[in-house]
């Protein structure tokens, strides 16, 4: 039975739940719970119930937590909230924005860069992030399901230019341990496969996520691994995903972080140097800050890029190199993600 809305703010007051399963099950799909949990009137607010129909609102009670209350502009509450301004439409804004459809290898598998493949080991995620890039994904034909991996394991065993495989979807970590245990050792099996990498927001929404089960598996395996998080913003990280994350670099495990670079969420200088600095006091490392794809329904997010230089600028200047990100963005038909240099 789905808790009421007094239970789970109960619940949500009462401190870190330790049970991921149920935080994920539990999620907030409906906006009337959002606005009330957050001391918000919807009538208010600029939501759009199509775009919560195109692709419907979730996120889990323990991001909710984090959350301002009665901030309409809070930055955490702008990816998550479907938003009236998800109605713009520009011929520039594409459904494929970044070319996906054409590297495909296998159902489920997509091969764009030499030697790393990525397997969408599942289509489902624990927070619906509103610029996601892959919320038009037709991810029902790329049939990213258990069954659907043994086509996939076939390529990626047939091509031994393929040294690591990385973990995406959907988000990976919405997959039981059991499952993910069993999906790594099939891949071990593979004498070319050297690297493993996980793609995940799920610990950022639900530290939990980070258990005794996961570090096992991950100690266990042959294969070298790298975990990248999604965190944007530094009010991201709490106390509880602090102590999971570095719970989590003591494990053989790499740590890094990918952000989306998003207007009025972490566009500035001081919000990204603060993000920096608490990453690395998780044990984790910076990697990647993406200039947002241009998909449809997202334009509202859109940092130009000069913009973007810009604060890279700033940001370079304040922080030690290891802590600043690469700014890049993803152009169909090149080799890699093209790096934007400084100004
Ligand atoms: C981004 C991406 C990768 C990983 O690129 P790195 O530069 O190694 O982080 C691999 N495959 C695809 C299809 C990607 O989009
Ligand atoms: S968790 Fe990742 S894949 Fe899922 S909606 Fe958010 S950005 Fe998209």
């Amino acid at each position: 039975m789905k808790p009421t809305t007094a239970q789970s703010l109960a619940r949500v007051q009462s401190g870190p739940e330790t049970n991921w399963q149920q935080q994920y099950r539990d999620s907030i799909t409906c906006l009337e719970t959002l606005c009330s949990a957050l001391h918000l009137d919807p009538a208010e607010l600029p939501v759009s119930t199509a775009a919560d129909r195109q692709f419907p609102l979730r996120v889990p009670w323990n991001y909710v937590r984090r959350i301002q209350r009665s901030d309409p502009n809070d930055p955490l509450l702008l990816q998550v909230l479907p938003h009236a301004q998800e109605e713009n439409e520009s011929e520039d804004f594409r459904m494929d924005a970044v070319g996906d459809l054409k590297s495909v290898l296998a159902p489920g598998l997509l091969k764009k860069y030499n030697g790393r493949v990525l397997l969408l080991a599942t289509s489902r995620c624990a927070v619906h992030c509103r610029f996601c890039f892959r919320r038009h994904f037709p991810y029902s034909s790329q049939n990213p399901r258990r069954d659907a991996w043994l086509g996939a394991l076939r390529k990626i065993a047939q091509d031994s230019t393929i040294r690591e495989v990385i973990l995406s979807g959907g988000d990976p970590l919405v997959l039981d341990d059991g499952e993910l245990a069993e999906l790594v050792r099939q891949l071990e099996s593979i004498p070319h496969v050297m690297r493993l990498r996980i793609h995940t927001r799920l610990p950022v929404v639900i530290p939990a996520r980070i258990n005794s089960r996961l570090i096992e598996w991950v100690n266990r395996s042959r294969l070298k691994t790298v975990l990248v998080v999604h965190v944007n913003h530094p009010r991201e990280i709490d106390s509880e995903l602090q102590e999971k994350l570095t719970e989590l670099s003591h494990a053989r495990c790499h740590l890094l972080n990918q952000s989306v670079l998003l207007r009025n969420v972490n566009d500035h200088p001081d919000t990204l140097a603060k993000l920096s600095e608490k990453l690395f006091d998780s044990g984790v490392l910076p990697y990647y800050l993406h200039l947002p794809d241009k998909v449809q329904n997202t334009m509202h997010f859109e940092v130009r890029e000069d913009q973007a230089r810009k604060i890279m600028d700033e940001l370079s200047a304040r922080l030690p190199g290891y802590l600043v990100p690469r700014l890049v963005k993803e152009q169909p038909g090149h080799p890699c993600k093209t790096p934007l240099g400084l100004r």
